[in-house]
């Protein structure tokens, strides 16, 4: 059969573009990362072509001795990194993941109560018009409004009030550690389960960076592609094996059909990565550009822009940055960085006044410029450029600061191995 580029180069151009973009510019959205050429091997395998319904040596489809073996593999790495004793590796999303754990433990109609959106929280957390939302009777709780940190007396309160079956903990867009344990007492004090959507931080945990909640919730979710760097794609994790039983059943046939076994081979070697230390270390330099990142933007320069960093810094991968009193909006300072060649998104802060297609803050992330081996050095330059496009705003120097961003992207080259935008086989 005939290579991509003979036989669709109109793709293969497109792919060879995106390469070119992810190359050039510094990728700063917290959700993204770089993934390593081995894991995006094995998830460009023959292994796109299998089916394998069930599970290892309980498959409804003949064929899947290999399949088994790999999906094997992923399961126990997984297990060993974070310490838990069941999982589940078959979600195909972050989003399938907490679908299906919510289906393994809650009827429709029943009380969930998580982060609001506005707040940081995910979709999959209750938002009006997700499955969730719609599924499920929501109570949300947010940030207190003067620290911006979540408010572990309204949490307790709420679920008081409103006796939910499901309590999640976790986040899209905020920059502090979780109680934990707080959490899984509130949760046992009114008979509730608690979730734990640990998708962002789940490379800083693998790496004991970052509290685990292991030991705190009755299910983990995460996602594969963030810190944890792996292909794009969900988990789940329990130390209970009646919640582990019922959590398989809500995966398949619950939510899904036949398992993407290319990525689930492609999270087997993710695990395998993020118990290196080459991948402690990576995160420990995730942590410290964001740190740069934050006291970058919460000097007084910043301050008289109007510009601030949301709870004044950071314990984990990225910044939210506040902009409600900068002439900016989030969505003109996210074109401003745009056109330095950094990509960020625009994000909602506590009490935003703005709609959300707008917002009135910035969402910063270290974890692909880690990947691409930023040190100290290169996040303070990247700070640097940061905070001068953000403060001199109309004034900046664009072409000057899109020089030295092109500097930062060529001294820290991206998938050398690529020709042009192909994993060659
Ligand atoms: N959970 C959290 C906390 C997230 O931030 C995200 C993605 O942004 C998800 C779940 C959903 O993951 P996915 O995009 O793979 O569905």
């Amino acid at each position: 059969s005939e290579p991509l580029a003979d036989f669709d180069p109109e793709i293969d151009a497109l792919i060879a573009a995106e390469l070119g973009r992810q190359r050039a510019g510094l990728e700063m959205i917290a959700s993204e990362n770089h993934a390593p050429l081995a894991v995006m091997q094995a998830q460009g395998s023959v292994l796109t072509n299998k089916y394998a319904e069930g599970y290892p040596g309980r498959r409804y489809y003949g064929g899947c001795e290999h399949v088994d073996r790999i999906e094997h593999l992923a399961m126990e790495r997984l297990k060993a990194l974070f310490g838990a004793a069941f999982v589940n590796v078959q979600p195909h999303s972050g989003a399938q993941a907490n679908a299906a754990v919510m289906h393994a433990l809650m009827n429709p109609g029943d009380k969930l109560l998580g982060l609001s959106l506005a707040d940081g929280g995910h979709l999959t957390h209750g938002m009006r018009i997700n499955f969730s939302g719609r599924l499920y009777d929501v109570a949300s709780y947010g940030v207190s409004q003067d620290t911006h940190r979540i408010d572990m007396a309204e949490v307790a309160e709420l679920a008081r009030e409103h006796r939910p079956a499901v309590i999640v903990a976790g986040w899209s867009a905020h920059p502090r550690h979780l109680d934990f344990a707080r959490f899984r007492q509130i949760a046992d004090e009114v008979g509730a389960y608690l979730m734990v959507d640990m998708a962002h931080v789940a490379g800083l945990v693998a790496a004991g960076l970052h509290p685990s909640p292991i030991p705190h919730a009755h299910v983990v979710t995460s996602t594969t592609h963030k810190t944890l760097g792996g292909p794009r794609g969900g988990v789940i994790l329990t130390n209970d094996a009646a919640l582990a039983k019922k959590i398989d059943s809500a995966v398949f046939p619950g939510q899904q059909g036949g398992p993407l076994e290319h990525v689930i081979a492609a999270k087997a070697t993710a695990f395998r990565m993020a118990a290196t230390a080459e991948f402690a270390e990576r995160q420990q330099r995730c942590l410290v550009g964001a740190q740069l990142i934050a006291e970058r933007l919460g000097r007084a320069d910043a301050a008289a822009a109007g510009i601030s960093v949301v709870t004044g810094g950071t314990d984990v991968h990225l910044v939210l940055v506040d902009l409600r009193d900068s002439p900016l909006d989030g969505r003109q300072a996210e074109d401003l960085l745009a056109q330095v060649g950094i990509t960020v998104n625009r994000n909602a802060v506590p009490r935003d006044p703005r709609p959300p297609m707008v917002t009135s803050g910035l969402r910063i992330g270290t974890p692909a410029l880690a990947a691409r081996g930023f040190d100290r050095d290169a996040f303070a330059a990247a700070a640097e450029i940061i905070a001068r496009v953000l403060i001199d705003a109309a004034d900046a120097d664009v072409s000057g600061l899109t020089d030295r961003v092109r500097a930062l992207a060529e001294a820290h080259p991206l998938y050398v191995e690529m020709v042009p935008g192909r994993l060659e086989m």
